[in-house]
């Protein structure tokens, strides 16, 4: 059905409050427009049967898709399913399969299961069950005289997965439409300089929309195309992306919402090249991201890990001298690390990566997140600094997805970033 028209509902005091924000109503209206379905109203109700009785009734009379978030708990004040099944003269029963499953996540997470958690397993008869696997409350799907309403639950982490997995499947086929998407990947900027680049392009955009996702280090901007055809969309989809390329040149390191490491691994697998790493702070964590895709034994040769000067000398050659002179953490042990390894091997890209994780360690010349890297891939040799932030889990995590990105620049002959 062309041109439908849906209606958000989210149901909880806490929002009325102002103790949470309605995100979920967000979320769900990006990815409503994609689909070009029209989001006409956003509400938000307490947890009061009677205005929520009038909020409902008055949505069903202006809007075709009606979508509730929140209110599917096991207490008594949680009733958007009662109220809703009232107002569309259905029943609520006893799904069966739906107690068993509350049942088992309770067992699975040795917790007592209450009486009320049986009311979760009350659903409007005849409709269609989308299960919940971060929780227990089931949504569910309800149709009745063309009108379609959608309950779900109200923590993002359980609405989300939920309206990816069902809803969204659900409603593209129900707007008889072809979503062909693209996902570029950007490493090296943060989200504000990312933002600065493209926004204007998203904020021109409706179809194809553009919608950027930021991790914790690596960014994604999903480009959807909306159409009859495949073909059509992806040609709408080219200059589209070709813009933004533009725009962020040799940041963009996948079309297809690959990772670094899937990349870089494809990049290693086509030239028919061979790695090796000598990691200190990331403890072989570079090493393991490569070897844990499959096909690694063709394009992984070795990775030492030496964490202890001892180490850095009888692994790798670093010469006693230079430690003491520049310490561990120095471009010299970088280059020294990496020359130790590249007599070791027989690889053709080598890696050697030297920092600080912190939390200890940091000095006012060498704090926390200063991380050295050096890399070679036949005559040409890298090291780079790089001054990382964030807790130790982060920095190191950040300092594998900077050595991933170089050997992406040196087998594409790139320029490499970072402090010479
Ligand atoms: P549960 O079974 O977990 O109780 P529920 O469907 O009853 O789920 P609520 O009790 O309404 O959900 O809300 C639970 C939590 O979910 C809230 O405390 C809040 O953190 C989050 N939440 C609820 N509604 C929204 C919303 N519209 N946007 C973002 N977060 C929300």
């Amino acid at each position: 059905m062309m041109g439908m028209i849906a209606e958000l509902i989210a149901v909880g005091t806490e929002l009325l409050m102002g103790q949470i924000s309605n995100t979920n109503a967000q979320y769900i209206s990006k990815r409503l427009a994609e689909l070009g379905i029209n989001v006409y109203f956003h509400t938000v109700v307490g947890d009061n049967p009677e205005r929520l009785n009038n909020t409902i009734k008055t949505a069903l009379e202006r809007s075709d898709i009606v979508i509730t978030t929140g209110g599917l708990g096991p207490t008594k004040d949680d009733l958007t399913k009662e109220t809703i099944a009232r107002a569309m003269n259905r029943k609520l029963v006893l799904y069966e399969d739906i107690l068993k499953r509350i049942e088992d996540f309770f067992v699975k997470r040795h917790r007592v299961m209450y009486k009320n958690n049986e009311k979760q397993a009350y659903l409007p008869e005849g409709c269609t069950v989308i299960p919940n696997s971060n929780g227990t409350a089931p949504g569910c799907i309800v149709e009745e005289a063309g009108k379609t309403v959608i309950m779900l639950p109200g923590p993002p982490k359980e609405m989300i997965p939920m309206f990816e997995d069902v809803v969204f499947p659900y409603l593209k086929k129900s707007a008889g439409v072809v979503l062909v998407s693209k996902m570029l990947k950007i490493f090296g900027i943060g989200e504000s300089e990312m933002e600065t680049r493209i926004m204007d392009l998203v904020d021109m955009q409706n179809n194809p929309t553009i919608a950027p996702y930021v991790s914790m280090s690596d960014i994604t901007v999903r480009v959807t195309a909306r159409c009859g055809s495949k073909d059509e969309a992806e040609e709408m989809l080219r200059p589209v992306v070709n813009r933004i390329r533009s725009r962020l040149g040799d940041l963009v390191y996948s079309e297809e919402g690959e990772t670094l490491e899937q990349v870089v691994s494809k990049l290693l697998h086509e030239k028919g090249l061979v790695m090796s790493t000598a990691e200190s702070c990331t403890g072989g964590q570079l090493a393991a991201r490569i070897i844990s895709l499959p096909g690694a034994s063709k394009i992984f040769e070795r990775g030492f890990v030496t964490y202890s000067n001892t180490a850095k000398i009888e692994e790798l050659e670093v010469s006693e001298q230079t430690l003491t002179k520049y310490g561990a953490v120095s471009r010299e042990t970088a280059l020294e690390m990496l020359n130790g390894l590249m007599k070791k091997t027989k690889s053709h890209v080598h890696v050697a990566i030297t920092g600080i994780a912190g939390p200890d360690g940091g000095t006012p010349e060498k704090p926390v997140g200063l991380v050295y890297i050096a890399a070679s891939l036949h005559n040409q040799l890298v090291c780079r600094s790089y001054e990382l932030m964030g807790n130790r889990e982060r920095i190191q995590n950040d300092a594998c997805l900077r050595a991933l990105d170089i050997v992406r620049r040196l087998i594409l002959k790139l320029e490499v970033p970072g402090k010479h």
